[in-house]
């Protein structure tokens, strides 16, 4: 693969634009400049460093980022900040997509990815990939809430009840949901089908996949080869 491409496919802008960044020596491959846009580089042992910061090259690009609250899931957004907008501009740039959404004021867990099939995969409806969310209430968390999110609660525009596949009670006013569908505010839907309101969400997991203890709100990081070996 030749230098400029494998920098364009990384996400570091057009054709033009990499091969000037190269030739302008801003470029270094595993660790040495080089100005030639049309060097050969080997995809499987590349490590691109540009503006100081090292990108080991990846042919498709899976994120994890601990959501804050006061964010929004798209690009264009109308009230308040994108989540993109905590990413790399290069991730951006080579077309990630947000796997499953969060509500503005939502928090936890989200997935970025530009692999289409890794998307379809956590996010069909066919797949059921358990999302596992932590409600605050404002109301007390009762036996009957408890047993009416698992035997399932009726929400408008669904044609039958939808059940948790887990639901347990945290503390007084806060519940741990685990859901397989992902339909448009969900849990809050639930809850208040059940008489109470959500008043914090969080989630802390999709999946496999887990939010990191060590993540910081607005932080992201990698999903590495070994995180993705064993899809559920
Ligand atoms: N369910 C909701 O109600 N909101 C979210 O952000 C996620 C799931």
């Amino acid at each position: 693969m030749k230098l400029y491409h494998a920098l364009q496919s990384q996400g570091f802008g057009t054709r033009k634009i990499c091969v000037a960044r190269v030739r302008a020596g801003e470029v270094a491959v595993n660790g040495e400049v080089c100005d030639d846009p049309e060097a050969k580089v080997d995809p499987a042992q590349l490590e691109l460093t540009l503006d100081g910061v090292a990108w080991p090259y990846r042919e498709k690009a899976y994120v994890l980022m601990y959501k804050p609250a006061g964010y929004e899931c798209s690009h264009h957004t109308s009230h308040h900040p994108s989540v993109f907008s905590l990413l790399p501009a290069p991730l951006v740039q080579r077309g990630v997509q947000c796997v499953g959404r969060l509500d503005q004021d939502s928090t936890g867990l989200l997935l970025f990815s530009d692999d289409g099939q890794f998307i379809h995969r956590m996010t069909s409806p066919k797949k059921d990939v358990a999302k596992v969310y932590r409600a605050a209430c404002a109301d007390p968390v009762s036996d009957a809430m408890l047993e009416a999110l698992r035997s399932g609660v009726q929400l408008n525009d669904e044609p039958a009840p939808i059940a948790a596949l887990a639901c347990e009670k945290l503390d007084e006013t806060t519940l741990r949901l685990t859901l397989a569908e992902g339909k448009y505010h969900q849990v809050k839907r639930m809850v208040g089908a059940t008489g109470n309101r959500v008043v914090s969400l969080h989630r802390e997991a999709i999946g496999q996949f887990a939010l990191p203890e060590s993540l910081l709100p607005g932080a992201w990081r990698w999903l590495e080869t070994d995180e993705l070996k064993h899809l559920e």
